[in-house]
C-alpha cells in the first residue's frame, strides 16, 4: 500500500520541474505552514526542506508528535 503510493508519488512529481517538486513530494515546500514548526511540505508535513523523501501520512503523524514535544517542553 505505501509501495502503490510511493510509486504514484513519484509519477506525480515527474511531470514537474525538479525544482518545484523536489524528491517525490506532492507539493511544494512553503505549502504547509505550523506555528510551532514552521513551513513544510503540505503533502506530509516535513519542515525539513532538505528532506526529499515523502513521508505521507506517517509523516504528518511525525510532525503532530513534534508539535505536541515543543508544547510540553517549552
Ligand atoms: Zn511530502
Amino acid at each position: 500500500m505505501i509501495k502503490s503510493k510511493l510509486k504514484k508519488g513519484l509519477e506525480h512529481s515527474s511531470k514537474y520541474p525538479e525544482d518545484v517538486f523536489r524528491g517525490n513530494h506532492a507539493s511544494v515546500w512553503g505549502s504547509w505552514w505550523n506555528e510551532e514548526l514552521g513551513w513544510g511540505y503540505k503533502c506530509c508535513h516535513i519542515v525539513d526542506r532538505q528532506n526529499h523523501y515523502c513521508l505521507g501520512d506517517r509523516g504528518k503523524k511525525i510532525a503532530l508528535l513534534k508539535e505536541v514535544i515543543y508544547f510540553i517542553t517549552v
